[in-house]
Formats: structure tokens, C-alpha cells, sequence
């Protein structure tokens, strides 16, 4: 071969456009890396920032690979680098749609069960109530996604308004309720007492006559049926006319308070003491035979004769006012009704009378 040829072929070689192409593949090269670096950015500026389905991993993996694109000269390093996150990249995309899904399907439902919380606001329905609340706090949860930021405030400011509302409403039931409770207890004290009311004597607070008629019925209507047993002690006051023309009709009806305030000291829880009629009075003794029946009214009578009241037109130097009573006392016998025992009692009470007052008589 001749060199001088040689020499001459490579002389007559253009390198210029070889230089021009290494040149262009150069700006190729230095334009593509930048073109992977811009979509590697924009990639990760899709991504959404929630650690649940790691972002920042995502993020950090994203800003790793780019920097390995400018640092490494090996292409074949480059080629494995690459092949790794080609992989995970579409994971992270598929976990992220996955995401999306889902808490889209969660506002539908919290959307859903607003509509139906305000249409439902009048109702009475504690649990319901309390199921609002709860998916409340899961809005709160879901608005952690930055790119919801508008819904998760307009779903925020609702949630805050049902809120609200609903303990408003609450308040209103809390006050309606204790303002009932308070009308209800009054009642009932308003009812007690015209109970009470309807039962009692004005004037001395004993039981009236509608009382005792009903309640000498139930005592014999129970004596008849179960074998069990009562006495009735009726109470007359003796001379009480002379009593109202010396001292006036006020100072008797103070007399007639004054003994029945004194019969009460005599009588238990069970007894029952009414003011039959005018300055005449009964006793019911529930279980007291007649012996006993007899033995109260003997101490009630003594009782009664010496106590002395005083009164204020009382002449001075007087020793006050003395009453004294005759008592009849019958003690309920097989086969008696109600008339039958009370005439007896009379009859008991017209004998104290006849034979000289202030004493007791048994039927
Ligand atoms: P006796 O010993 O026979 O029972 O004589 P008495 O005077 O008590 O009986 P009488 O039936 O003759 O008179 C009863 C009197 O009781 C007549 C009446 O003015 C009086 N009286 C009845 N109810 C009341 C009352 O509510 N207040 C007063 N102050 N007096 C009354
Ligand atoms: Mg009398
Ligand atoms: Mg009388």
C-alpha cells in the first residue's frame, strides 16, 4: 500500500460534518435531560400530598432519579436507574386514582347525608343527632387533600351551619323540657292541694263530711269482705250555745280549731278525725276494738275538760274557757252498714247526753 496515498485519502476526508453532528447530539443530549427533568416535575406536581399512599416517598424518588440523570456519565447505570422507577411510577399513579376514588365516593355519601340531616333537623331523633356529628369529624378528616381545598371549605362551613343548628335545637328541647318539667311539678302541687283542699274542713282543718262519708264506706266496705275491725267515736260539744252568746260566734269558732287541735294529739297516722257537722265531730279508729275505742275517748273527754283557753274579751281574774264533750263510741259488729253503726254511735252519744254530759258512753 502506498502511504503517500493513504495520507492523501485522509486529507481528502471531511471531518466537518462529524463535528457538526457530534455537536448536535451534544445539544440533543443536554436537551432531552432537561425535557426527562421538566416532566419528572411535572409528574411530581401531579402527585397529590398524602402520606397515606406515601407522597413523600414518591416525591423524594422523583427528585433522586432526576439528579441521577445529570450526575450519571454510565448509560448503562443510567438504563438500570431508570428501569427500577419506570415500575414504580405507574404503582404510584394507580394508588394515587385509587385514593381519589375513594374519597370522592365518601364526599357523595357526607353530601348525601347532609341533605338528609337538614331535612330531618325538625326531627326529635337523638341518634341521628349524634350521626352527624360523627360525620362531621369525618370531613375534617377527608379535607386534608390540597387539591379539594374549595370543596373541603364550602363542606366545612356547611357542616359548621348544621352544627350550629343542631345545638340550637338541642338548647330549645333542653329549655322546653325543664320548662315543662317546672310546669308539670307545679301542677302537681296545684293538684295536691285542691286534693287536699277538697277533703278538709275551712274552718278547723279536720276532714270534711264528703271525707268521712267516703271514708267510713271503704272501712266497712273492708270489714265486710276481710275479717278486720274499726270503731267510731262520735263527739258532741256540750253547752257550745252558751259558749257562742258569752264570748261571740268568733271565739266558738276558735274553740272548735282549739279542740280539734287537741283531738290530734290523741289520735295516730291511721285515724281519722272529721268534722261531721256544726260543733259535732267522728273518729274513725282503724283495728280498735271497742274496749280501746273507749279508752281513747275517755282520754280525749278528760283531755278536753281540762284544758282552759283564753280569749281577749275574758273578763280578768277569770280562769279562761272550758269546754267539755260527751262521746258515743260503736265498734263495727258482723253485719253492719254504714247507717247502722253511725246510729249507734248517735244513740251512745244522745245516752252521754241525757245522763249528764261530759262523759262516754259505749254502744
Ligand atoms: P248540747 O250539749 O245539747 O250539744 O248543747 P249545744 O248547745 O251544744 O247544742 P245545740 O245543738 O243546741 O247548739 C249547737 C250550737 O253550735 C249552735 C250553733 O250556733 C253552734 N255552732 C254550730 N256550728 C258552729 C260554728 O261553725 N261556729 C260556731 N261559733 N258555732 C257553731
Ligand atoms: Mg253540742
Ligand atoms: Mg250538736
Amino acid at each position: 500500500m502506498d502511504p503517500f496515498s493513504e495520507t492523501k485519502a485522509a486529507q481528502d476526508l471531511d471531518i466537518e460534518p462529524f463535528i457538526d453532528e457530534i455537536r448536535n447530539n451534544a445539544r440533543k443530549k443536554s436537551f432531552f435531560l432537561n425535557a426527562i427533568r421538566a416532566l419528572l416535575v411535572f409528574i411530581k406536581g401531579f402527585s397529590i400530598n398524602q402520606e397515606d399512599i406515601g407522597s413523600h416517598r414518591f416525591a423524594e424518588e422523583i427528585d433522586s432519579l432526576s439528579e441521577r440523570f445529570v450526575e450519571e456519565k454510565d448509560a448503562e447505570v443510567i438504563e438500570s436507574v431508570f428501569e427500577k422507577y419506570r415500575k414504580s411510577i405507574p404503582h404510584f399513579i394507580k394508588r394515587q386514582k385509587a385514593y381519589l376514588r375513594d374519597r370522592e365516593k365518601e364526599l357523595w355519601d357526607i353530601i348525601g347525608l347532609q341533605r338528609s340531616a337538614i331535612a330531618s333537623i325538625d326531627s326529635e331523633n337523638q341518634d341521628y343527632h349524634q350521626k352527624v356529628y360523627e360525620q362531621s369529624e369525618k370531613i375534617e378528616a377527608i379535607t386534608q387533600l390540597d387539591d379539594i381545598k374549595n370543596i373541603k371549605k364550602r363542606l366545612f362551613k356547611e357542616v359548621e351551619t348544621i352544627r350550629e343548628t343542631l345545638k340550637e335545637k338541642q338548647q330549645q328541647e333542653r329549655e322546653r323540657l325543664d320548662a315543662l318539667a317546672k310546669q308539670i311539678s307545679l301542677l302537681n302541687i296545684e293538684l295536691e292541694k285542691a286534693r287536699t283542699e277538697g277533703t278538709l274542713d275551712d274552718l278547723t282543718q279536720a276532714y270534711n263530711r264528703k271525707a268521712f262519708d267516703n271514708y267510713i264506706r271503704k272501712s266497712v266496705d273492708q270489714c265486710t269482705t276481710k275479717r278486720s275491725r274499726f270503731s267510731l267515736l262520735m263527739l258532741d260539744i256540750d253547752d257550745f250555745k252558751r259558749i257562742n252568746d258569752a264570748y261571740g260566734h268568733q271565739i266558738g269558732d276558735r274553740v272548735l280549731v282549739a279542740l280539734v287541735e287537741k283531738c290530734k294529739e290523741f289520735i295516730r297516722g291511721e285515724d281519722f278525725l272529721a268534722r261531721y257537722g256544726g260543733e259535732e265531730f267522728a273518729i274513725i279508729l282503724p283495728g280498735a276494738s271497742l274496749k280501746n275505742a273507749l279508752k281513747k275517748a275517755r282520754r280525749i273527754r278528760k283531755a278536753v275538760a281540762g284544758t282552759h283557753y283564753t280569749a281577749e274579751n275574758q273578763i280578768k281574774g277569770q280562769e279562761g274557757i272550758s269546754i267539755t264533750v260527751s262521746i258515743g263510741v260503736a265498734s263495727f259488729e258482723k253485719n253492719d252498714s254504714v247507717s247502722t253503726l253511725i246510729d249507734r254511735a248517735d244513740r251512745a252519744l244522745y245516752e252521754a247526753k241525757r245522763t249528764g254530759k261530759n262523759r262516754v258512753v259505749g254502744a
